[in-house]
């Protein structure tokens, strides 16, 4: 025991489940508390007195340093960054090196020098707990399919299930078709209703359409902006061309008012471009996706609210 402390203090330094180390005005040690001894394997008979920087070498020069001058000289309390300095003290627990969240604060003395108290914390759970729920944001962001304003399968779904049904398409020698939907002036139409309201039109006209997909295997995403990709497999020409008519009319029947479509209705209208890999003439997927691509570019310059195939 101390003999300069009453036992309760000796009791209490004990017991404290966190690293505590007082440095007097000439940064030796006159507390090294028992949870210190027992993670750095130093007994505080072996520190006190001593030096801080002769009992850790490895902190010298380094942040532990700087804010212990910041303590002592400065006046100045630090918290160092968990971030930056991982584990700064030589400190183990069952082997493993103990991630630390270090304090250092100044201690007025009267009548002596400041002394400065280093508290060092096991945050070796929350950094563990932290890393996971890291990882699991990771998996799930790479997981997620939907696109964030519509809630219907996003881009990256769209390539997955395409490499998939082209896969399959080949493999059990079906024809695969792909349609390309593409909202007609949706340009002056956000220039007319405002932002906003477009938003809510693409969410409308998305989740009508896709709503039409009865198969499991078919699957609606959204391309980009306002365009829209429909994979139909085992689909030939003219069930694609079925699906795509249907598909222009339950557009036009949404009757969402459109000012400035050049169409006679002034509704938004959709224009679609059709490509289908026949059963036994498999073609590569970028050349299917721009076959659909130049077929919609020519129901665009057909006057829009149309079909046309490649
Ligand atoms: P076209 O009939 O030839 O397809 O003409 P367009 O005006 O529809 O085509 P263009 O490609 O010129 O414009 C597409 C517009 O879609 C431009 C862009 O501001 C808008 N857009 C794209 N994504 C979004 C979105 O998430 N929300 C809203 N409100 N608008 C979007
Ligand atoms: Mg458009
Ligand atoms: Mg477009």
């Amino acid at each position: 025991m101390n003999p300069l402390r009453p036992p309760l203090l000796e009791s209490v330094f004990r017991a404290l489940n966190l690293g505590a180390i007082v440095l007097d005005g000439e940064r030796h040690v006159v507390l090294w508390n028992s949870w210190m001894a027992r993670h750095a394997g130093l007994p505080s008979e072996q520190v006190l007195g001593q030096d801080f920087f002769a009992v850790c070498p490895g902190l010298r020069g380094g942040r532990v340093d700087a804010a212990i001058q910041h303590a002592l000289y400065n006046n100045f309390p630090s918290l160092l960054s968990q971030t930056l300095n991982k584990a700064p003290f030589d400190l183990y627990l069952r082997g493993q090196r103990i991630q630390q969240a270090v304090e250092v604060t100044p201690i007025a003395v009267a009548g002596a020098p400041r002394h400065c108290l280093i508290q060092v914390t096991d945050v070796s759970i929350a950094v563990g707990r932290e890393k996971l729920l890291r990882e699991q944001a990771m998996v799930l962001r790479s997981q997620s399919f939907a696109d964030g304003l519509t809630g219907i399968a996003n881009r990256r779904h769209f390539d997955v299930a395409m490499e998939k049904e082209h896969r399959r398409a080949k493999r059990g020698g079906t024809p695969l078709s792909l349609l390309m939907i593409d909202i007609d002036h949706f340009k002056p139409y956000n220039d007319h209703y405002g932002h906003q309201k477009g938003d809510q039109c693409l969410i409308q006209v998305a989740t009508a359409l896709a709503g039409m997909l009865k198969r499991p295997c078919d699957l609606m995403a959204r391309y980009g902006g306002e365009e829209f990709a429909m994979i139909l497999p085992e689909t030939d020409p003219e069930q694609a061309w079925r699906m795509a008519e249907s598909i222009r009319a339950r557009a036009e029947a949404l009757a969402i008012p459109h000012q400035r479509n050049s169409d006679p209705s002034r509704l938004v209208t959709v224009s679609i471009g059709i490509a289908t890999q026949p059963a036994a003439a498999p073609v590569a997927i970028e050349a299917l996706i721009g076959a659909a691509d130049r077929a919609l570019y020519q129901a665009k310059r057909g006057g829009r609210n149309r079909i046309a195939a490649a």
